[in-house]
């Protein structure tokens, strides 16, 4: 089948687990970050991976990527740390998530629907405190301590198990801000504790500040980005000895041979310079090929990068145009990447149909529908296909020598 699809390395993912754990402070665990479908490698593979390797914690953001979960048989401890919604609260009880409080109103409805009997739902749900600090986002605030006390004395059937708040600044490695915050943290939670609130965990840590601040492990860090191999920003480089478990793959599907200036795709801004050979790739920007999240420029000098980029553009020059890898060798992208199609100039290196070509796709960016396959040991194990945006199949693949 010729196409695109990306290959997750479990071993990688493993080892970059094992990266952090051995770096925690005892009595600190890890709680993976899976959302996002694990940062688009696929939450179930890799919380299954991590599951299998001891990890006892994992978070999301939403209800239904835990129910995801849990369908797929995760057991240990799963945090959902958005915002949840009345309709969700039952199934997310039944599936024993623990849910995040950050607002009072939701306090005693979601009482409510743990004490009603008719339910048959489990009577008690656990729940962690969102602390806001600085993130601006959700989480109670300093004026809302008391009340908050109030009315958790009266939600019998909530289980307060954690408390948390989440860092604005610390991949910038902003101390003063993320003291700030950690601060705010510690005096919202003495007052919290003088009231008689006193939840069996803390955390705080997201990848960043555990590197940052191993005195702020507490029970538990809260980690993504490590666990997918990259750093949480430029300064954090060889701290630890990271893998990338990510490749994207595509293959040649049309190849030709085109003269000197010969015009390639929408509004032909490319043309080409000799004699060359170009292929096509059968991924586009819907499958997340070519698409960067907009960054504002820190500061002058990337603002100027961005001001001659620009300029270079108008005349015909593009600087930062997207590559891909044929044979070991970088190749650029000719033209506009298509919806679904791109073509890259190949010059006249060898290659045939159905060559494959290693493309940089943004995880998180990356569409769901492109299959994923899972290597273990240098093996395929597992391959995931989505169709119409829902789980097609799962296929676990029988190692070699096994039928
Ligand atoms: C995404 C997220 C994390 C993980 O952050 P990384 O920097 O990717 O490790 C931790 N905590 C919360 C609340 C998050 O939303």
């Amino acid at each position: 089948m010729a196409g695109t699809w990306i290959e997750v390395d479990l071993d990688a993912i493993i080892g970059n687990y094992h990266e952090v754990i051995k770096r925690l402070r005892p009595g600190a665990r890890c709680m993976a970050v899976v959302k996002a479908d694990a940062y688009g490698l696929g939450a179930i593979e890799v919380a299954r991976a991590l599951e299998r390797d001891g990890c006892e914690a994992f978070a999301v953001t939403r209800v239904e990527e835990g129910l995801i979960l849990r369908e797929h048989g995760i057991k240990g401890l799963i945090l959902v740390l958005g915002p949840t919604s009345q309709e969700e609260w039952p199934g997310a009880i039944a599936a024993q998530l623990q849910l995040t409080l950050s607002e009072l109103s939701s306090i005693a409805e979601l009482n409510e629907v743990c004490a009603e009997k008719e339910q048959h739902l489990p009577q008690q749900v656990q729940v962690h405190l969102k602390l806001e600090t600085g993130m601006g986002r959700t989480g109670f605030q300093f004026s809302e301590m008391e009340v908050l006390a109030v009315a958790l004395a009266k939600a019998p059937h909530l289980q307060v198990v954690g408390v948390y708040t989440h860092f604005a600044r610390a991949a910038q490695r902003d101390r003063n801000y993320t003291s700030g915050q950690y601060e705010r943290f510690t005096t919202l939670t003495a007052q919290l504790e003088e009231l008689g609130i006193r939840p069996t965990w803390k955390h705080v840590c997201n990848s960043a500040a555990f590197l940052d601040y191993p005195e702020w492990h507490h029970d538990f860090v809260r980690i993504g980005t490590l666990l997918i191999g990259h750093y949480p920003g430029p300064g954090f480089r060889e701290k630890l000895t990271l893998s990338d478990p990510w490749v994207a793959k595509s293959q040649i599907v049309h190849l030709r041979e085109v003269p000197k200036g010969t015009n390639v795709g929408y509004q032909s801004i490319y043309r080409t310079k000799a004699i060359t050979q170009l292929a096509v790739l059968p991924v586009g920007y819907a499958d997340g090929f070519g698409l960067a999240p907009h960054f504002m420029p820190q500061g002058w000098i990337d603002f100027l990068k961005i001001v001659f980029k620009n300029l270079a553009a108008l005349f015909g020059i593009y600087l930062g145009q997207e590559q891909v890898e044929l044979n070991g060798r970088r190749v650029r992208v000719a033209g506009k990447i298509g919806m679904q199609l791109t073509v890259i100039e190949v010059g006249m290196q060898e290659c045939a149909l159905g060559d494959e070509v290693r493309i940089p796709l943004r995880r998180t960016g990356a569409n769901p529908r492109i299959p994923r396959q899972y290597k273990q040991a240098g093996q395929m194990v597992s391959e995931r296909i989505m169709k119409e945006g829902v789980l097609a199949a799962y296929t676990e693949c029988s190692l070699q020598g096994e039928t």
